[in-house]
């Protein structure tokens, strides 16, 4: 199955905290919830999250939490990953929309854009590259 095509463009680190608010009023599972619930990493005012580097890089990457890596979350409990990859995507093209980003950051499942393609380094991912 293909990793989750995050275009790397920082906007969920920049608003976790109103992402979380949002996801924990959905009916995502309760799994998700407790993640969420147990994030452990401090929020600035505007709801951006402490580890988010300047270069929209995360500065704890390869031990991101579970709800940080959306192909892990999916995997680990057991979420269909085709639609759980949609939600986010949709999640992630609002952010993006809102935030008046170029449309070359927009995510597209099923069209899977490679990272050249997105125009970013895929070793600098933030939170939804594997
Ligand atoms: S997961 Fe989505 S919002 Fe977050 S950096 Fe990747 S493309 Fe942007
Ligand atoms: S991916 Fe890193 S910077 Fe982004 S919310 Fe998770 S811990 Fe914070």
């Amino acid at each position: 199955m293909m990793d989750f095509p995050c275009t790397s463009c920082g906007e969920c680190c920049k608003n976790i905290g109103s992402g979380f608010e949002k996801t924990l009023k959905t009916d995502v599972p309760l799994a998700i919830k407790d993640l969420i619930e147990q994030f452990p990493y401090k929020l600035d005012e505007n709801g951006a999250c402490s580890m988010l580097n300047e270069d929209n890089s995360c500065s704890v990457y390869n031990n991101r939490p579970i709800i940080c890596n959306i192909k892990l979350a999916a995997k680990l409990l057991h979420i269909d990953e085709y639609t759980w990859f949609k939600q986010n995507a949709d999640a992630c093209n609002d952010l993006i929309r809102s935030a008046n980003l170029d449309d070359r950051y927009l995510v597209t499942i099923g069209e899977q854009k490679t990272y050249k393609e997105a125009g970013k380094d895929s070793k600098k991912g933030t939170r939804g590259n594997i």
